[in-house]
């Protein structure tokens, strides 16, 4: 029977130990870090993540900006946004809720984020320094996975890690996360995704699975071995009319049956989506230790 991997837990404690810093820098006579978050279009879940982004921030101390734009808005438009906020001496760090709409140039609107404002992470610049084991800004998800391995004392050395899914944000900055040299890495990584053949071979000679798929009770008990250790990504909205949402969350794994041979798994929800916020609050920290305290 899996220990549980409380991450509701765990971002609350980081979120005490944010807190106390930046109470120690309003002390001191400092002003807040800020955060801006930009929202174009009022896409449902797009919008409950961004006001959950802003509640954190209220709940450390930190200024927050919701920047809300309509969906048709021009891409030179939002360019001149971004340009905005890279120049405004205020803001520690922002983000852009992704997904955008279809007509905006994802990759452009990427591309223009001042990399030290990248609190995401997902400007070339601060991926590739994390490719090199580089200080910077690594993305927030697979900061709060690398956070709750670290806090939960799991061994990732020399250990086999599959990642599951492949994805800019999740599965492909996780993999190399893990195989760097480091001690919360120094694992021997495979990655699997949706072409891979045979995918039951890998997770069943896996010490660690990371699943990225959003594929709902994907990962079953015959799939894994005793003992391993699941970090289960997937988010995904099921339907359930008993529920007063209309919906339940699911992960990728089949919660249920695969706990009873791991021996570490992250519930869905409660494990990793609450790290995800509490790493964007640390990579807003940092960004204003950089931008501000750096710059007196
Ligand atoms: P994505 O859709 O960009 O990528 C999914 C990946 O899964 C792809 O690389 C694809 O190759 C792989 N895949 C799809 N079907 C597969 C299959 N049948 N077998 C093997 N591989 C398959 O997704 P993403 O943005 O990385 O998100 C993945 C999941 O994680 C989603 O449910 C998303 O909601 C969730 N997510 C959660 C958080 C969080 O804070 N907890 C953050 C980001 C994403």
């Amino acid at each position: 029977m899996a220990i549980i991997i409380d991450g509701k837990k765990i971002s609350t404690l980081i979120k005490e130990e944010i807190k106390n810093q930046v109470e120690k820098i309003i002390s001191k006579g400092g002003r807040a870090p800020h955060l801006a978050a930009v929202l174009v279009g009022e896409d449902g879940a797009s919008l409950t993540y961004v006001s959950n982004k802003v509640a954190s921030c209220k709940q450390v101390g930190f200024k927050s900006s919701l920047i809300n734009l309509p969906y048709e808005i021009k891409e030179e438009k939002l360019l001149r946004e971004i340009t905005r906020l890279n120049n405004e001496k205020e803001v520690d760090g922002f983000i852009v809720q992704l997904p955008l709409p279809k007509h905006i140039d994802e990759d452009k609107v990427l591309l223009a984020i001042n990399p030290k404002k990248d609190v995401d992470g997902f400007h070339p610049t601060n991926f590739g320094k994390m490719a090199l084991n580089m200080e910077t800004f690594v993305s927030a998800t697979p900061y709060g996975i690398i956070e709750l391995l670290k806090r939960y004392d799991i061994d990732t050395n020399g250990k086999h890690t599959v990642v599951i899914g492949r994805s800019n944000i999740v599965g492909r900055p996780i993999s190399i996360l893990m195989s760097r040299k480091a001690k919360l890495g120094n694992s021997t990584v495979t990655v699997v995704h949706s072409r891979t053949k045979n995918l039951k071979f890998f997770t069943n000679n896996a010490d660690i699975i990371i699943s990225a798929l959003g594929v709902p009770n994907f990962l079953k008990a015959n799939m894994v071995k005793n003992g391993v250790v699941i970090i289960d990504v997937g988010i995904t909205r099921v339907k359930d009319l008993n529920k007063r949402k209309g919906y339940v969350l699911k992960g990728d794994a089949d919660f249920e049956s695969v706990k009873e041979k791991a021996s570490y798994i992250t519930p869905v929800p409660g494990g990793v989506g609450p790290m995800t916020i509490a790493s964007l609050l640390q990579n807003t920290l940092k960004a204003y230790k950089i931008n501000f305290e750096g710059s007196k």
